[in-house]
């Protein structure tokens, strides 16, 4: 059977189609008892994938999120990010970028698994119930996702943040603008050190095209920027950086499925 069957099938979600190919794992492919439903990522993974996952839970850093053991009972600042000066107001995480999340992720943004979009949602469903998000107010907050070169975007076939901003809007009520866009094709972050991370992405993102006279889309609203996963952060600070600069954002706050 050709590998991109099961995947296709799962992407439309068809009942019938799960009689003649049973669901399968989403990050190990191993069949699963019944079709998956409901809420992330229970209903998604097998049972060894589901054990595999590692929540992010607090204490964590006020600022990148990072979790920590003990019982830190006021806010703090991990050694990282103590005396850095970053652009986003906070940024969360549902878990850990390892084992089944990170497979997930990798098939998402490198074999076009299109489908693994909804389990990641449901990922960023949960790092939305941080209680410093408590109550979020469709009018005040906007989805934005992060970007991608529209030579890169056609080669990948979509951009995996612009989609998982889309399923986040439906679950949420929140409204996807695209406020960003990305002018300069840089070479992948992977394998560099965070300074020179930040050298690589100096001006690649600007505000989106506008009409004359067509207001900025997050002028004096706040942001939920939208990611897959957050490694050094390099990037979200600079889209936090140019969304608060040029684009008039109050508040950016990074919510990504995975953390690095
Ligand atoms: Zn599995
Ligand atoms: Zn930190």
């Amino acid at each position: 059977m050709p590998a991109f069957l099961p995947r296709l099938f799962r992407l439309t979600g068809s009942r019938l189609l799960d009689v003649v190919y049973p669901p399968a794992c989403f990050a190990c492919e191993t069949a699963l008892q019944a079709a998956p439903s409901g809420e992330c990522p229970d209903a998604w993974l097998c049972r060894t994938c589901q054990e595999g996952l590692e929540w992010i839970k607090a204490p964590l850093c006020s600022m990148c999120g990072e979790p920590f053991d003990g019982a830190e009972a006021a806010p703090f600042r991990c050694w990282n990010c103590d005396g850095r000066r970053l652009a986003f107001d906070f940024a969360r995480a549902a878990c850990r970028s390892a084992g089944p999340v990170r497979d997930m992720i990798h098939a998402f943004k490198y074999r076009r698994d299109l489908a693994q979009r909804a389990p990641l949602a449901g990922l960023l469903q949960r790092a939305l119930k941080d209680p410093r998000l408590a109550g979020l107010n469709p009018e005040e907050w906007r989805l934005v996702p992060v970007p991608l070169h529209p030579l890169r975007q056609f080669w990948r076939g979509y951009n995996q943040s612009l989609e998982l901003c889309r399923l986040l809007g439906r679950a949420t009520g929140l409204t996807t603008v695209r406020a960003l866009r990305r002018v300069r094709l840089t070479r992948t972050q992977a394998g560099l050190d965070r300074v020179r991370r930040l050298e690589n992405l100096r001006g690649i993102f600007e505000p989106a095209r506008r009409w004359p006279g067509q207001p900025a889309p997050v002028q004096g609203k706040n942001v939920l920027l939208i990611d897959d996963v957050l490694t050094t952060g390099a990037t979200a600070h600079e889209c936090a950086r140019v969304l608060k600069k040029q684009a008039g954002a109050e508040k950016v706050v990074v919510i990504t499925a995975a953390r690095g």
